[in-house]
């Protein structure tokens, strides 16, 4: 439930029922709005009564979360989230473009992607160093020598970093290197990463399983936001259906499905969506038309020679063109593309 404070509840007035929520061995979350706070109760509530609350100094009323998924809802957070990483901003009125290479290969890969996506416009590099391959005799990653080289290109190019991490033992490694942390679509259930990377303190990307429900998706990103991470951003990637033509079926319904169910800022991947590039850029502008917040695409200067994903990789001129679509259409909707001109300063 949410307790609604007056307008014009004063601080200890706030910090008591904050505490007599905690007393009850509730958590409360409190979200301070423009007008008025607002304190989410999630967690046991089941010694909580909303008769106590409603008698207490400051508060106005008691609503109920009808959703599973609490922190999530746009119930809890009407607002819009909205978080900057270095330069790039993660929601809000602009589109967010994160680019790069499925894997991290090469020094000379990286860097030479990392500057083409940035003259391109994109806000922020992507690049995985520990990749999560249905084969086991596909190419892994390059583990912590791939993070020290996307640490090298954001200091080359001032772009910030995101990039994948597949279980809690490898987190404290992979936060050292990463602005924002992704979490993969085979992994989008497995609790004890979504724990840590609550608690870790870095943003996170959290891509849709594959075959997950919104509901699961949310209560997915439900876990993150309970241990207190609100820098968190979803991932549509495309589902499993019965259609064979394409790797996966984007759900485009789900774009604006989620931004009706959540304040979180909404992605979308037009590479894993199609699994081949001739489609990428129409899948992307149908993204940005839906109200995507950001895209996170593919790109490689030689991709019939990548070690994962070529197949659904854009050559650096082409992910160009569709950065000047994805202009164009977000324009016609209203939305400018985040910051082109700045997103080239050094992230702090
Ligand atoms: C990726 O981004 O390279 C990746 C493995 O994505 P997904 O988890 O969506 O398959
Ligand atoms: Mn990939």
């Amino acid at each position: 439930m949410m307790i609604i404070m007056r307008a014009d509840a004063r601080p200890q007035e706030i910090e008591t029922v904050v505490q007599c929520v905690q007393r009850r061995g509730a958590q409360a979350h409190v979200s301070s709005g423009a007008e008025r706070t607002v304190i989410g109760i999630v967690g046991d509530t089941r010694r909580l009564s909303q008769d106590e609350f409603i008698r207490m100094e400051g508060v106005d009323r008691i609503v109920p979360i009808s959703k599973p998924y609490k922190l999530a809802s746009r119930e809890f957070h009407p607002q819009d989230t909205v978080f900057r990483v270095g330069d790039a901003v993660f929601g809000g009125a602009g589109l967010t473009l994160i680019a790069g290479p499925c894997s991290v290969e090469s020094r000379s890969q990286l860097l030479e992607i990392a500057h083409a996506v940035r003259e391109a416009g994109a806000h922020a590099l992507r690049g995985g160093a520990f990749k999560p391959r249905t084969s086991p005799y596909s190419f892994q990653g390059l583990g912590e020598a791939g993070l020290e080289l996307l640490a090298e290109a954001r200091a080359a190019t001032g772009l910030p970093i995101v990039t994948e991490v597949m279980s809690p033992e490898q987190l404290p490694l992979v936060a050292r290197y990463a602005d924002v942390l992704q979490i993969g679509a085979r992994n989008m259930q497995n609790y004890a990463l979504l724990q840590a990377a609550g608690r870790s303190g870095k943003p996170v990307l959290l891509k849709r399983g594959p075959s997950a429900t919104l509901d699961e998706w949310l209560l997915a990103a439900e876990y993150l936001l309970a241990e207190g991470n609100l820098q968190v951003a979803l991932c549509e990637r495309g589902i499993r259906t019965f259609a064979t033509a394409t790797r996966n079926t984007t759900d485009i319904n789900a774009v604006p499905a989620l931004k009706d169910r959540t304040h979180l800022p909404v992605f979308l991947d037009p590479s894993h969506s199609t699994g081949r590039w001739e489609y990428v850029a129409a899948i992307a502008r149908a993204g940005v038309a839906a109200g995507a917040d950001g895209l996170i695409v593919e790109v490689h200067h030689r991709p019939q020679e990548a070690l994962s994903d070529g197949g659904q990789s854009l050559k650096p001129e082409r992910f160009a063109a569709l950065v000047s679509e994805a202009r164009q259409i977000a324009a016609v909707i209203g939305r400018p593309l985040a910051q082109p001109e700045t997103a080239h300063v050094r992230p702090a």
